[in-house]
C-alpha cells in the first residue's frame, strides 16, 4: 500500500512543492518500501530513531528533523541531517552551527513559528522570528542556513481557523522573503501542512508538506 499511497499523493500536489514521507515509528522495511517507490526525503521527530534508520538505509536519503529539539541531542545528527524544521531558538541555531562547523558542513534549519491557538504547539512568535533574522549575532554562524519556516496548524476541523493559521503564516513569509538575503538566510521553504491538512497548506504557499500516515498508515505509539 506504501508505494499507492506515495504516488496518489505525489500525483495530486504541485510539482514545486515538496513531499517529506513522515515515518516516525515506522520499522525500516516500510521505508525501504517507500525508498524502492523513489522516495528519498523521510521526516523524523526523534533524533536516536533517525540515527538508527540512517545507518540502516541507503545513504542517497535526505533526512528531515521535523520534532522539537533537544540542543544536548543535535551532535549526534550533525553528520548527516539535511534540513531541520524545528528551530525555535536562537540557543538552538548556535548549537547546530558549533557541531556543523566540526563536520564541515553548512545545516539548512526552518524556524518554527507559532501558529496554532493550542497552549502546547512549540514555535516563536512573529517577532521572535522577525528579531533572530535581523540579529547582528546571526551573520557569525557561518555553519547554519535558514531557509524558511514550519507551521503547524490547530488540530481541528475548523476549515475557516486552519485557512486562517496557514495564510497568515505564508503572509509573512512572503514578506521577509523579500527582505531577508543574507549569506545565511535565504528564505525559499515554507512547511506546513500533514496528512489531515495538506491540500489546504498548498492552497495557502505551502512549499513542503510533512505527511505520515497517509503513507505508511496510522501509528501505534508517538
Ligand atoms: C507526525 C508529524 C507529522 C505527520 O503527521 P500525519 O498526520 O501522520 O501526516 C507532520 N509534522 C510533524 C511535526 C509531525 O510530528
Amino acid at each position: 500500500m506504501i508505494k499507492e499511497n506515495l504516488s496518489k499523493i505525489t500525483q495530486s500536489i504541485p510539482e514545486n512543492v515538496t513531499l517529506v514521507a513522515v515515518s516516525k515509528t515506522k520499522p525500516v522495511a516500510d521505508l525501504q518500501e517507500a525508498y524502492n517507490a523513489g522516495q528519498r526525503i523521510f521526516g523524523e521527530n526523534k533524533i536516536q530513531e533517525m540515527v538508527d534508520k540512517y545507518d540502516a538505509l541507503p545513504k542517497d536519503i535526505q533526512w528531515h528533523m521535523i520534532g522539537h529539539l533537544q540542543s544536548n541531542k543535535v551532535k549526534y545528527m550533525a553528520h548527516f541531517v539535511d534540513l531541520i524544521h524545528g528551530v525555535d531558538k536562537f540557543s538552538t541555531l548556535k548549537e547546530i552551527n558549533k557541531q556543523a562547523k566540526k563536520h564541515n558542513r553548512v545545516i539548512n534549519c526552518l524556524l518554527q513559528a507559532k501558529i496554532a491557538k493550542e497552549e502546547t504547539k512549540f514555535g516563536l512568535s512573529f517577532n521572535d522570528i522577525e528579531e533572530i533574522l535581523n540579529s547582528l549575532e546571526l551573520k557569525d554562524l557561518k555553519n547554519i542556513k535558514i531557509v524558511g519556516f514550519m507551521g503547524m496548524a490547530t488540530f481541528t476541523d475548523n476549515l475557516e481557523q486552519l485557512q486562517e493559521e496557514f495564510s497568515s503564516l505564508n503572509n509573512f513569509f512572503e514578506a521577509q522573503k523579500l527582505k531577508t538575503d543574507k549569506e545565511n538566510s535565504q528564505l525559499k521553504t515554507l512547511s506546513m501542512g500533514m496528512s489531515g491538512d495538506y491540500k489546504l497548506a498548498i492552497e495557502n504557499g505551502s512549499t513542503m508538506i510533512r505527511v505520515g500516515s497517509s503513507i505508511f498508515g496510522t501509528r501505534n505509539y508517538n
